[in-house]
């Protein structure tokens, strides 16, 4: 039997069930006002394990899962009044029933493609708030909630064993400082479960306090408890979820229903991006899709969570990911070439597979232990059993892994033509005519055509998707897998660094007009493709084949503003170098005004658009003749010998804005000026980045990023031009 990590006893337990034979799991489902995230599917992954742990030692589940759709909200939203789904369907200009069926049907989509085993129920929340109002009924007639201005609240007080999950006990009164302290409240801590309606809502509905809308935790308590009733055995969660969500959910459950409403809650840790949280605010969210367009396939996802403990962090990179892939494909490869090889699953009848099995559930039983599993699977694939026992061994272990290596086909089917060749090398391979094999071998993988040559023939498959993205041409996924020429002497007048974050058609436009208007200008473009999948990529290398001016250096996914900056700064080798942004149009020769414009060599920075600030809180003033505090990042352009003193782009920033500030002011802050000159034959198009951004993302992005140039530069009035005139 399975053996997990209970967050409410802080141990791992044996898993016990209320009713034998059959265990009841809730998942905390998703909030579908956008699509899950790679972390949110982590966490759904982890509930998809146990929940196949489980089946696999013989239980029948019961396993529900909750969609959080239109009218509610996450606590702290509910405290300061805003719906997310709202909210968003008034940015999409849809419905909020729109928005939340849309990504309701993307949620099932990405847990298919995860092969997550369907929960046997996904309760929507707008239809369960008559369950949600008799539950807040109860609390209120037994004395644990309390109504006050239209408003429903639970007592914390009155429940004693409130913190049990979390340890929190304090954490309400955190609450009471952050947010505005609700004046209705008797006590900070005490939480919302319904909320009268506030002019003018659409979503409401009516209740004994008046027209309203439920909390976020009371939702879970209601669907739970209706459908796998008042004593449940697991319930699961990410570890946010454990404070205030499910702490929440435990005081209202056991204070209307009794003690033992879940006996074990099991929380998955966090993944990162790059080595941080992963948020949308900080340009390092990825969903599924993602995924897909850089070549993987949503199960090497899968494998990837695999390989680390549900209880650890798991840091996701491409590189990370794309070992996944390699590793999926080379199982996929196994079975089918067993299955090619005319093996067939046989029984393991004299028990020589029993060892491996065993170790396999016994990782999968301590804990989930889910990487010493598949390195047991690996061990068994490799091991000398025979293969029809090892497809057998492994189909089983997979029921529990979920790679859905069962869906691996025997053969594919090839084309006529591709037989022809196959049967083509083979004979010149029989006649030991080595070139000319070779010769139609690179035919087949130009093809398409992956061929290995085995003891039975050769094995020919099309290549996967990373395959045919790996072999198109290198990439990097950070900066430090990129040289430095900083310190390495000019071979060019200028450089321009342009960086492709899609938009295709802006690169296009940028690129053109300024190979256009340089004429026999010494140059080098180096254009920085920051994992592009809307055909950029493929552009650029149009144009690096057709223009030896041109380098293509291509991130394999969306790197930070910075970070992508720097590969082009540091891959330089121009004596001027120019940023320019694709979102502008070179209209005329550009390249020699900057140049005379940096001649003096007081001048740090040259560009189109310069900024003004009376006080560094605002830079509203645009300057496009003299000299400005700081050059906006459209066209900016410096001596390349100057990157050694004032240093490469801090790679904190990982959304664009301000960041032209601060990198400007690394150059005032060394005593050199700032020179704009808006004559410059430049024209600015609809900057992409920007509008394509929802208000409140951007209004998160740039504040963001304008705390960090703060926290560096908020103490030097001193390098504004105001003080010295001043
Ligand atoms: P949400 O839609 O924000 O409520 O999240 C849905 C589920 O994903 C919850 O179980 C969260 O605890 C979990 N979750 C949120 N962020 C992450 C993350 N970065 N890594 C893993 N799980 C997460
Ligand atoms: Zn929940």
């Amino acid at each position: 039997m399975l053996r997990i990590y209970n967050t409410l006893r802080r141990r791992v337990e044996e898993v016990a069930t209320v009713e034998p034979g059959v265990a009841r799991v809730y998942t905390c489902g998703p909030t579908v006002y956008r699509h899950a995230h790679i972390g949110n599917l982590r966490s759904y992954l982890m509930a998809d394990w146990v929940r196949r742990a489980l089946e696999h030692s013989g239980l029948r589940v019961l396993h529900v899962k909750n969609v959080t759709d239109v009218g509610h909200m996450r606590q702290e939203q509910l405290e300061r009044g805003g719906d997310k789904v709202i909210l968003a369907a008034l940015a999409e200009g849809k419905t909020p029933r729109e928005i939340a069926d849309f990504y309701t049907q993307a949620f099932h989509r990405d847990e298919a493609k995860l092969n997550i085993l369907p929960a046997h129920r996904y309760p929507k929340a707008t239809e369960h708030v008559e369950a949600m109002v008799r539950v807040i009924e109860r609390l209120v007639e037994k004395g644990y909630a309390y109504p006050a201005g239209g408003n429903v609240y639970f007592q914390v007080a009155r429940y004693e064993p409130y913190g049990q999950l979390s340890g929190n006990v304090g954490g309400g009164l955190m609450e009471g400082i952050r947010v505005e302290a609700d004046p209705l409240k008797r006590d900070p801590r005490d939480f919302t479960l319904w909320k009268g309606a506030e002019g003018g809502r659409e979503m409401k509905w009516d209740s004994p306090w008046g027209e309203g809308f439920p909390g976020w935790h009371i939702e879970c308590s209601a669907m739970s408890t209706q459908y796998l009733g008042e004593k449940q055995d697991i319930h699961t969660g990410g570890v946010d979820n454990i404070f205030p969500h499910h702490e929440g959910e435990i005081a209202q459950s056991e204070a209307a229903f009794g003690a033992g409403y879940s006996r074990c809650w099991v929380h998955g840790q966090h993944l990162l991006a790059d080595g941080v949280k992963m948020a949308k605010s900080a340009g390092n969210e990825f969903i599924l899709s993602d995924l897909e367009a850089r070549g993987c396939d949503p199960l090497a996802f899968r494998y990837l969570c695999l390989t680390v403990k549900y209880r650890h962090r798991l840091n996701f990179t491409f590189n990370a990911l794309k070992s996944a892939q390699r590793g999926l494909t080379r199982l996929r490869d196994r079975v089918w070439a067993w299955r090619r090889a005319g093996s067939h699953q046989v029984p393991d009848d004299d028990g020589r597979g029993e060892e491996w099995r065993r170790r396999f559930r016994a990782a999968v039983e301590d804990d989930l232990d889910l990487p010493t599993a598949l390195s047991a699977a690996w061990g068994m694939v490799k091991s000398d059993l025979p293969e029809g026992r090892k497809l057998g061994l492994l189909l089983e272990m997979d029921g529990i892994l979920g790679l859905d290596l069962a869906a691996t086909p025997k053969d594919f089917s090839l084309p006529r033509e591709t037989l022809d060749l196959i049967a083509e090398r083979e004979v010149c391979r029989s006649r030991s005519l080595y070139e000319e094999s070779d010769e139609t071998r690179r035919r087949l993988e130009r093809d398409g055509w992956r061929v290995r040559d085995t003891g039975e023939g050769p094995m020919t498959r099309p290549k996967t998707p990373l395959e045919v993205v790996e072999e198109r041409w290198p990439a990097v996924s950070s900066p430090r897998e990129v040289s430095s020429y900083v310190d390495s002497p000019s071979i060019t007048e200028f450089s321009v660094v342009v960086t492709a974050n899609d938009y295709v058609e802006d690169v296009k436009r940028c690129l053109e007009g300024l190979l256009q208007w340089s004429g026999d200008a010494s140059l080098e473009v180096v254009a920085v493709d920051n994992g592009s999948t809307d055909g950029a990529a493929e552009w650029l290398e149009g144009l690096k084949d057709a223009d030896p001016r041109v380098r293509v250096i291509h991130c394999d996914h969306r790197l930070g503003e910075a970070q992508a900056k720097n590969i082009g700064l540091t891959q330089s080798r121009g004596r001027v170098l120019v940023l320019l942004d694709a979102s502008v149009e070179v209209t005329g020769p550009l390249l020699p005004i900057l140049a005379a414009a940096l001649k003096d060599h007081r001048v740090g920075v040259a560009g189109a658009w310069g900024i003004r600030s009376e006080d560094l809180r605002h830079f509203h003033e645009e300057v496009v003749s003299g000299e400005a505090d700081a050059m906006q990042g459209y066209c900016f352009a410096f001596r390349r010998e100057l990157l050694r003193e004032v240093g490469l782009m801090r790679e904190c920033f990982r959304f664009y804005r301000n960041l032209d500030l601060d990198f400007s002011f690394q150059f005032r802050s060394r005593g050199y000026r700032v020179l704009a000159d808006g004559s410059l034959p430049l024209t600015r198009h609809e900057h992409r980045q920007w509008t394509a951004l929802g208000e409140e993302e951007r209004e998160q992005l740039s504040r963001r990023n304008f705390k960090r140039f703060l926290q560096r530069w908020g103490d030097r009035q001193d390098l504004l031009l105001s003080a010295s005139k001043g």
